[in-house]
């Protein structure tokens, strides 16, 4: 089996390591015997999503968000939306998770309009939110990450939370939603980065895409022992 990722702007979206996230699912891959390719698809570079069996996209600051919106319009917007409503797996964090909606008005009153991929908007306040946090995904996952962003993001009709929080403030500090979800895209303020410490949900994402492409998937299970040592340690610290 072969997995090809795409890899959106990595030299401009890893805040918090978020290229971590990469390195987890190959590694997840490559110890079942799956072959993992993976493409970095930045500024002035045109890609074909069908091309790929997952996209990610990380965080990034104001100044970043901003300054790819031109380069996002030529093109890229296109082939992530057509990714989206495909059912193809995105992984989309914070400031890129935040890219998917229809804009960001930043705190200082810069508007950025955005793809509206899906139905969504943030709005940021000068007050941050910042902190260990974890929230509840439909399946139980329980999702350990770090969140810190000045956008608060609010979900429309037509998609769904990517889990409920348990500790922390997740799309807005007020509703009790964390991220979004629709078809096989899951979009989260999480860093940390986040699938290093949540395998289970690293796992979901990779069934999903050997599912689209093999028609099924069953991942032999790894050990997770460190994973699970170190999940253990910080809900003990800083959740529960
Ligand atoms: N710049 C965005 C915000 O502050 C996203 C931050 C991030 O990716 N951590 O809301």
């Amino acid at each position: 089996m072969i997995i090809r990722i795409a890899h959106l702007y990595p030299d401009m979206l890893n805040l918090y390591g978020d290229r971590g996230n990469i390195i987890t699912l190959t590694e997840r891959m490559k110890v079942r015997g799956i072959e993992v390719y993976t493409d970095a698809v930045t500024m002035g570079k045109s890609f074909n999503s069908d091309d790929y069996d997952i996209l990610f996209i990380g965080g990034g600051q104001d100044f970043e968000q901003d300054v790819l919106l031109d380069d996002l319009k030529k093109g890229k917007d296109k082939e992530i939306n057509k990714a989206i409503h495909s059912g193809r797996v995105m992984l989309a964090i914070c400031g890129g998770y935040q890219m998917l909606g229809k804009y960001y008005k930043t705190y200082d009153g810069k508007l950025l309009e955005y793809m509206g991929a899906l139905d969504f908007y943030t709005e940021g306040k000068e007050e941050r939110m910042i902190g260990n946090y974890a929230f509840k995904m439909k399946e139980g996952i329980e999702v350990i990450g770090f969140e810190n962003h000045s956008g608060r993001t609010y979900l429309g009709k037509g998609v769904e939370p990517l889990g409920k929080m348990i500790k922390g403030y997740g799309n807005n500090g007020e509703d009790g939603t964390e991220g979004v979800r629709f078809l096989n895209t899951f979009g989260t303020y999480s860093h940390g980065p986040v699938l290093p410490k949540n395998p289970e949900f690293a796992d979901l994402l990779i069934s999903k895409a050997i599912e689209n492409k093999y028609g099924k998937s069953e991942l032999v299970p790894l050990n997770d022992l460190l994973e699970s040592k170190a999940r253990a340690q910080v809900m003990k610290l800083y959740i529960k």
